[in-house]
């Protein structure tokens, strides 16, 4: 697997509602949100984020986050992650 390449990271309000990239859970729009744009492989991503969620990434373990992460593995806000 590849490392992603980041395109775009910025903060946006969305037109219309996405799952969080870290807790799942729904952000209704309209929203101001961090949005990540990247390569993964051979496909684009796309990330939003909620801020509570984006803070919790920066505060987790490097090791609990480096092989990737999955929408819905932590709880909003929280760098616990409910599956291990
Ligand atoms: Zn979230």
């Amino acid at each position: 697997m590849s490392n992603p390449v980041l395109l775009r990271d910025k903060t946006v309000v969305t037109r219309v509602s996405h799952g969080c990239a870290w807790c799942g859970e729904l952000i209704p729009a309209p929203s101001t949100v961090k949005y990540r744009k990247y390569t993964w492989d051979d496909g684009i991503a796309n990330e939003w984020w909620h801020d509570e969620c984006w803070k919790a990434l920066l505060n987790a373990d490097v090791e609990d986050v480096e092989e990737g992460y999955i929408a819905g593995d932590h709880k909003r806000g929280s760098t616990v992650n409910i599956n291990s």
